[in-house]
């Protein structure tokens, strides 16, 4: 679990209170969160959070004022009560190719970022940030060096998609021709170490009456923590994405430390187990490309193996080289060669194309600190290769 820090402590000036934000409440807690704010009685509670919910989901709307079938004095006891503000914007940038970054402020100093990706999925996907940094330390990964690591809230999760969508300018929620159609779970962090918010936030996102993304549209990617996965088939019935790096402990204790928890065999028993399992849904194994530390023939022959029986398909990372680490990238020739023996042995492994280099974006090795990311200017970029 993700140490908290409070930074808001730390500044001299009394803060505001904070309206609680009604963008992270699921129905049932909205519905509640009128009632315990004495703004609608008891009665009327399931009405009124059904009406507010289109307003917010499916408009889009941050003002209580534009709610014009509720009346003057409710939407002043609302707006009394709550809020509906998205976070600030701190950098906007798009790409030649489509690619749109935002670097979300959620607090002082607490930033994430959001990646849009055009031509993923159906039409477009949205790399979501699940914590601010990482505690899980995988050796390849700039996010797990970061000293700052809090959970974010359900608010804050959909509060990123609610931010693309309003640059993209998807309010009301289209039935068709959208752009953005997919969400992953590949930005900051690590979601099943916030599974709650995580779980949450799915069921805004999906929900039929607002945001309408397909749970099967939405991915959520994990370093294998397994006493999770059961609990994320069920309570979100989210497609699964593992990144595995490595076909055994020795290596994978190095890449991702979290394997000396749980080690090969129990991450393979969890996710035979995953509910919903089946050929139309299949897991996504995600594997990053290190030069001359797992990219021979030989691995790939055992990760052909190591997924036996299991409905996989296999994302091919190339590596995205940061400030300070020593891993480099393996070879192109070197990627192909090991993509083709996991076709011959009957898997689709496409390789993840670089995308928005021009503007930096990335996904999968997102961070906080834009200093840093303007310093870096020579990194290249990966996105997720996804089924619609
Ligand atoms: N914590 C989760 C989700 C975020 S990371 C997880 O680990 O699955 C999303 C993906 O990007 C993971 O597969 C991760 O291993 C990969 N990744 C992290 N750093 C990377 C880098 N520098 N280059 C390429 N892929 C990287
Ligand atoms: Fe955390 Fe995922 Fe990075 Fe590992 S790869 S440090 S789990 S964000």
């Amino acid at each position: 679990m993700g140490v908290t820090l409070d930074l808001s402590r730390a500044t001299a000036r009394p803060l505001a209170p904070v309206k609680p934000n009604l963008c992270g409440l699921t129905r049932a807690e909205l519905a509640a969160a009128l009632v315990a704010a004495d703004v609608v009685p008891l009665a009327k509670a399931k009405m009124r959070a059904t009406q507010l919910w289109r307003w917010i989901h499916h408009y889009g709307v941050t003002d209580f004022e534009r709610m014009t079938d509720v009346a003057k004095e409710t939407r002043a006891a609302l707006a009394e009560a709550f809020s509906l503000t998205r976070p600030e914007i701190v950098e906007r940038q798009v790409s030649k190719d489509g690619t749109r970054k935002y670097l979300i402020r959620l607090g002082p100093r607490i930033e994430v970022e959001t990646v849009y990706i055009p031509d993923v999925g159906r039409a477009g996907a949205l790399c979501v940030s699940s914590q601010v940094g990482c505690t899980l330390n995988c050796t390849f990964c700039h996010t797990g060096t970061q000293a700052l690591v809090r959970n974010l809230t359900a608010s804050e999760i959909v509060a990123q998609v609610q931010v693309a969508r309003d640059d993209l300018e998807e309010w009301p929620s289209p039935k068709e021709d959208r752009r953005l159609t997919n969400i992953v779970f590949m930005g900051m962090g690590e979601p099943l170490y916030n599974l709650d918010n995580v779980a949450a936030s799915i069921d805004i996102i999906s929900d039929n009456e607002g945001i309408a993304i397909s749970r099967r549209r939405i991915t959520v990617s994990t370093s294998g923590v397994v006493p999770q996965l059961h609990d994320l088939g069920e309570n979100s019935q989210a497609m699964l994405a593992i990144s595995l790096h490595a076909t055994n402990d020795t290596l994978r204790d190095v890449l991702v430390p979290l394997n000396k928890k749980y080690p090969l065999a129990d991450l393979m028993a969890g996710i035979r187990a995953y509910p919903g399992l089946s050929n139309a849904r299949r897991v996504t194994f995600e594997y990053v490309m290190l030069k001359g530390v797992n990219d021979t023939p030989a691995e790939a022959k055992a990760l052909v193996q190591l997924l036996k029986g299991i409905p996989a398909k296999i994302n091919l990372i190339p590596f995205n080289p940061w400030p300070g680490t020593e891993y480099e990238c393996s070879s192109w020739s070197t990627i192909e060669a090991f993509a083709a023996i996991l076709n011959k042995g009957g898997y689709a492994s496409p390789i993840r194309t670089p995308r928005g280099r021009d503007i930096l974006a990335a996904c999968g090795q997102l961070r906080s600190e834009s200093e840093k990311l303007r310093a870096s200017a020579r990194r290249k970029v990966a996105v997720p290769l996804i089924d619609g």
